[in-house]
């Protein structure tokens, strides 16, 4: 028989009555960055019981962003972290049930939605919201994986300030590139940014913001093809396609950003998504399957900004609430 149990959420009292937290909730929101965070708030404000999960660390990926100087109202900029503490605190001065586990499993389909965790344990809503945001793309070749952590990484602001006066290499040329490589400069001796093309994607104010700094060098129209070394990296191999000519060079670290897929792998029944697996929405945030919304970086969009992620949140989250209500 499963047990009862009474949780007590700032503006609403729900009955639960399963072995876990059961059928309790109106809205679960997977995924706690941005997106994830503003959708909770949104949903206490409407007096919804809401449970929000996440796997790793409130905020998600903007912990790791050194600085941010597009997030109105912050005219000098704002470090990601500090910018999290402060989206973080909003949220859960309104008393959220947070649940920290990565979700393994979904039944999206029909009114009774469940979201499973790693033990087996089921949690319902009435009504989801998918704001699970995005994984850093891989290159997949050869040593990527071995020297991961041992001179290769997807995290400059993480590991940056171990390369102290060293070599370094950063792969990509779009805005996380070229940001990361300008966070980098702070510490290196010397920051190369291998491209793909022979134009950069990102902004153009970070692309000044590169090229006026003396310590950030470019390699175009190159592919990284692996990574070699012995306990540590030691070298790239690099291609260049203009030349068609193979060659190596060497660096005490590199980074990859060359971009994001959506971390949808958890939802277990069919949704529409674009080619690339990001999940489609109406302008409400409503996906293929009623009453599931997506908000943030792992919906298919054209501008992947924080407050583009907010924004879809806070749409989420009152779209949410509507459906609930009707
Ligand atoms: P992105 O804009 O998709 O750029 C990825 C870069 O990596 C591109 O230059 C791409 O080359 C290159 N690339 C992709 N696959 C590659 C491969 N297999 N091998 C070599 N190079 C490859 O990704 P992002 O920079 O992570 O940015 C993601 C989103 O977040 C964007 O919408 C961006 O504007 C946003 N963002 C904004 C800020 C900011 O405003 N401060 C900061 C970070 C991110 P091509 O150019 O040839 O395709």
């Amino acid at each position: 028989m499963a047990s009862s149990q009474e949780i007590t959420l700032p503006q609403t009292k729900i009955e639960v009555k399963s072995t876990d937290y059961g059928t309790g909730f109106d809205l679960a929101i997977i995924g706690a960055g941005p997106a994830g965070l503003t959708a909770c708030l949104y949903s206490l404000r409407a007096g919804l019981a809401t449970v929000l999960f996440e796997e790793a660390i409130l905020g998600g990926r903007v912990n790791s962003t050194y600085q941010i100087e597009n997030y109105p109202g912050f005219p000098e900029g704002i470090r990601g972290e500090e910018l999290v503490k402060l989206m973080k605190e909003q949220v859960v001065n309104l008393g959220p049930e947070i649940i920290f586990a990565g979700v393994v499993r979904t039944v999206l389909e029909g009114q009774k939605k469940l979201i499973f965790l790693p033990d087996g344990k089921s949690i319902a809503a009435r009504a989801v919201i998918i704001s699970s945001g995005s994984t850093p793309k891989k290159l997949n070749v050869p040593g990527e994986e071995e020297f991961l952590g041992r001179g290769l990484s997807y995290c400059a602001i993480c590991d940056g300030p171990l390369y102290k006066e060293k070599k370094v290499a950063v792969i990509g040329g779009g805005d996380a590139a070229l940001e990361e490589a300008l966070f980098l400069a702070r510490y290196a001796a010397s920051v190369t940014v291998i491209h793909r093309r022979g134009e950069l994607r990102a902004s153009k104010i970070l692309v000044r913001a590169a090229f006026e700094n003396n310590k950030i060098h470019f390699i175009w129209d190159s592919e990284v093809k692996g990574f070699r070394g012995g306990q540590r990296l030691e070298e790239l191999v690099i291609f260049n396609s203009k030349e068609n000519k193979e060659f190596s060079a060497p660096f005490d670290g590199a980074f990859i950003y060359i971009g994001s897929q959506p971390a949808t792998d958890f939802i277990s029944e069919p949704i529409k998504c674009d080619p690339a697996g990001f999940i489609e929405t109406d302008d409400l945030m409503q996906t293929s399957l009623a009453g599931v919304f997506a908000a943030g970086d792992v919906r298919k969009k054209n501008l992947r900004q924080i407050v583009t992620a907010t924004a879809d949140g806070a749409i989420a989250a009152i779209s949410a609430y509507h459906y609930l209500k009707e």
